[in-house]
Formats: structure tokens, sequence, C-alpha cells
């Protein structure tokens, strides 16, 4: 099975370019005695497991085979943990995987216990060996090494990678069996497209798989105008905004807005951020501003507040720009328009730039 799988198409050039390796050990090597036994008896079921002592000889040998590097042992089971991209991430940051196939009932629980980091899930259905789950496990994460996929940005916007589904593709002819291709893709307008992809995988994410927002990294699929404002009244530790800037650059944000009604404090912020934008009031902002989603964000929640999970989804469902409205005294909030969104389930006082970090990974950061 592997010897075809690691040959052909994708996994195959990875491995004749030497981006992957990957090395096949025969579990019947590990047998014993004359018929070479690597299974017997489930105690009380009947049905038939691999042996412990078995699997032990052979994950030495594994480990022997690559000394240097730290193994990380996977088993590929249907009570694991159902596999997900971000667990593929993980492992293709490891040195070395070992993946145990199973068979018949399985494996013997205590060599789980003992040397298995990770049991992973494919999907709630039973195969009846770990061979193809250890092939897809080795296909996703031989996609995420640099140089196999050959354009990179393509892995970028696949499903799952930002978290979120991919949107749907079309190629020639743009006409087929009377379905037209969208309109917009045969503009050339690159951005128009872009604004189109990002709309059409909200959409399909939202409607499809509303469960993977929660863990999705949306920025990408919002406008390019989603910018922070803070409403400051001092220069108190509460108040600090240091930072502020390259917060905003982590997140693809505009220049921050910083809001001070008195014009000393205006002065002194000014000077103190220049790469902000000063103002003088927010109010005119909320209240004006055609198209723009307001998210005031509170410490703790409080009546008519919005779970983070509601806020990605309103951010996604909007079409244009948003606003994170913060502020050192939080009852300012209150009378502005906008929707309510909060970072703790209670209020807690922490200084105004780290509340705004926690903030801006909660929103748009993935999980
Ligand atoms: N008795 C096991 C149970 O019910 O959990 C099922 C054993 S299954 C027939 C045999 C082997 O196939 C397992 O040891 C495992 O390696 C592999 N396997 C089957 N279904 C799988 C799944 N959904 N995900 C990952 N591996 C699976």
């Amino acid at each position: 099975m592997f010897d075809n799988f690691l040959h052909v198409s994708i996994p195959g050039r990875a491995v004749t370019g030497g981006l992957i390796s990957a090395d096949i050990i025969n579990f019947r090597d590990f047998g014993k005695g004359n018929y070479k036994q690597l299974d017997d008896y489930a105690f009380g079921s009947g049905g038939m497991l691999f042996a412990a002592p078995q699997l032990k000889a052979a994950l030495d040998s594994a480990v022997k085979n690559h000394e240097s590097l730290k193994p990380f042992v996977i088993y590929p089971s249907p009570q694991g943990a159902l596999i997900t991209q971000e667990i593929i991430e993980t492992l293709s940051h490891k040195e070395h995987v070992i993946i145990i196939c199973g068979h018949y009932e399985g494996i013997d629980e205590r060599f789980t216990e003992r040397y298995v980091d990770l049991e992973v899930s494919v999907g709630d259905c039973v195969l009846t060996g770990g061979e193809i789950p250890a092939m897809m496990i080795i296909d996703s994460m031989s996609r995420l090494v640099p140089g196999v996929v050959g354009k990179s940005k393509a892995v970028i916007e696949d499903s799952f990678y930002r978290g979120m589904l991919d949107n749907p593709n079309y190629t020639r002819p743009a006409m087929w069996e009377g379905l037209e291709v969208p309109e917009v893709l045969l503009s050339g307008n690159a951005g128009e497209i872009t604004h189109w992809r990002r709309r059409v995988a909200s959409q399909r994410t939202l409607t499809r798989r509303p469960d993977l927002i929660s863990r999705a990294s949306i920025r990408e699929y919002l406008s390019d105008s989603v910018n922070i404002a803070v409403m400051i009244e001092s220069e108190s530790e509460n108040a600090n905004l240091d930072g502020l800037y390259e917060l905003s650059r982590a997140y693809d944000l505009g220049r921050p807005y910083i809001i001070a009604g008195n014009h000393e404090l205006r002065t002194s912020m000014k000077a103190k951020y220049p790469e902000a934008k000063i103002l003088g009031s927010i109010k005119r902002m909320c209240e004006e501003k055609e198209n723009l989603l307001v998210i005031k964000v509170f410490a703790g929640a409080r009546v008519n507040s919005n779970h983070s999970l509601e806020i990605k989804r309103m951010c996604l469902e909007h079409d244009g720009e948003i606003l994170f409205l913060f502020a050192e005294n939080e009852k300012k909030l209150e009378v502005l328009n906008g929707i309510s969104g909060y970072i703790y389930g209670r209020d807690i006082n922490i200084p105004l730039n780290i509340k705004i970090g926690i903030a801006l990974d909660k929103f748009l950061g993935k999980r």
C-alpha cells in the first residue's frame, strides 16, 4: 500500500525530491516464534489484538533509525481525537513522527498508555486498518512542507488553513451545460476578485461549518478597513497604550485612533504615540459613517453583550468597515452606537493595551 503512495503524485515527488522522508517498518519482522506471531486474543472479548512486546520492539527500531531526532508517536484509532488541520500543523513541526497502524480489534491498551503521544481518529467511521489513516496524515503533513505544493499561496488559501473553508473554484470553459462562471472571476479586477473570494468563503463557512468560526483566523476575510479606537481620560497606568501601533500592525489594521476630550491630553498623546490618529470625539464617526460596524469591547459581559463567537460571525457577515472601540472608562462606551462584545465573563481591571491585545486575538486570531 505504501510503496505506491510514496512513489506517485505529490507525496511521491516530495520523497524523491528529498523534501520529506518516510521509512516503512514491516511489523512482521518483529513477530515472535516460528509463526512470527504479532497478535493474540483480547482478554474478555476474544477478538485479535496486536501485542505490546512486539509493538515495543518495532517502536524501538523506528526510534533507533533516527536516534538524533525526538520521536512523537501517533496511533490512528477511531477512539482518538478527531483529526484537524491544527493537529496536522503541529505534527508538521515535529522532528520525527512515528505512526502505529493497528488492525483487527486494535492494539494492547497498555502500549497506548505508555508509548503513544497522540491517538487520532480520521472520522467517525471504522476502517479495517491504520494504513489509510497513516497515509492521510503523511499526505496532509507533507503539503505543509515548503516546496511540496508548487504554490505555497495555494496552501494558505485552502480550506482550514486559516480555519475557514475555501471559496468555490471554476475553470474553463466559462459556460458549461448552461452554467456560467461568476462574472467577477472573468473581470480581471484583482481587488474585486479578492473581495468576492473572501465573501463567498465567509458565507460558505457560516452556512456549512459555523462550528469552524470560533477557531478561525478571520482577519483576511474582512474588509481592508478594520481599525481600533481607544477613548482615554488620563495617562494613568490603566490607560497604557504602549504597543498599540504594533498590535494594529500585527492584525493588519489601519492606524489606531486615540480619542481624548481634553486638549492637553491630546497634545501629550500626539507626542507619545505619533503613529496614532488623535481625535476629540468618536461619536460622529459611530453615528454617521455609513456601513461601519462598531464593536464596543468591554472587559466583562453585560446586558445585551454578544459572545466573541457572535462578534466573529457579525464581522464576517458585515461587508464594510469595522471599528473595535475601547475605553479607559467603559461607561463612556454605553452611550455610543454599536454592538457590544466582551473578552472575559466578568469585569477585570487591566491596562488598556493588554485588553486590546486579548480582544484582537479573541476576535481576529486563530484558536
Ligand atoms: N476496536 C477498535 C474500535 O472499535 O475502536 C477498531 C479497530 S479497527 C477495526 C482496526 C484499526 O484500524 C485500528 O486499530 C486503527 O489503527 C485503524 N482505524 C480504524 N478506524 C479508524 C479511524 N476512524 N481513525 C483512525 N484509525 C482507524
